[in-house]
C-alpha cells in the first residue's frame, strides 16, 4: 500500500469522525475583520483578497456580490477592493456573512468546505464533506 492510499484512508476515517460531532469547529471559517480605509468618496478594503482565498471563490464573484448588495460600483486593485461611496466596516462583515450563507455553506450539511462550479449560467456549491451539489443564486 502506498503512502497516498494510507493518507486517503486516514482522511476518510477523520471525515467520518467529524460527522459524529454534530457541529465541529470546522463548521465555522475564521474570517478576518475587513480592514477599511476611506479615501475621499471611496471605500477600500485593504485585505479583500483574503476573503476569496479563504472561501475558495473567484475574487470577481465575491466583489460582484458585494457591489450589488451595496448598490455601488467596485473594482479590484491587487489585493484591495475599491467601492464608490463611504461604507462602514460593519456592513462588509454582514455582507461577507450573507455571501457565505448564499454561496459557500453547504445547504445540506452546513459545512463550509465547498467549491463552486459554474454550469451554463447557474452556480453550484459542491460540498466536500457530504458530496451534495446545490444550485445557488
Ligand atoms: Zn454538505
Amino acid at each position: 500500500m502506498s503512502g497516498l492510499d494510507y493518507d486517503s484512508l486516514l482522511d476518510r476515517v477523520t471525515k467520518g469522525l467529524e460527522k459524529v460531532g454534530s457541529k465541529s469547529k470546522r463548521d465555522r471559517l475564521e474570517l478576518p475583520k475587513p480592514e477599511i480605509l476611506w479615501m475621499g468618496r471611496k471605500t477600500i478594503i485593504r485585505n479583500f483578497a483574503e476573503y476569496p482565498r479563504l472561501l475558495r471563490r473567484d475574487p470577481g464573484h465575491v466583489l460582484m456580490f458585494l457591489a450589488k448588495e451595496l448598490a455601488t460600483a467596485a473594482s479590484l486593485e491587487g489585493d484591495r477592493a475599491i467601492f464608490i461611496g463611504r461604507k462602514d466596516p460593519h456592513s462588509f462583515a454582514v455582507l461577507i456573512d450573507r455571501y457565505m450563507k448564499a454561496n459557500v455553506i453547504c445547504p445540506v450539511c452546513g459545512s463550509p468546505d465547498t467549491t463552486q462550479e459554474k454550469i451554463k449560467r447557474t452556480h453550484f456549491v459542491i460540498c466536500e464533506a457530504c458530496g451534495a451539489r446545490s444550485p445557488t443564486g
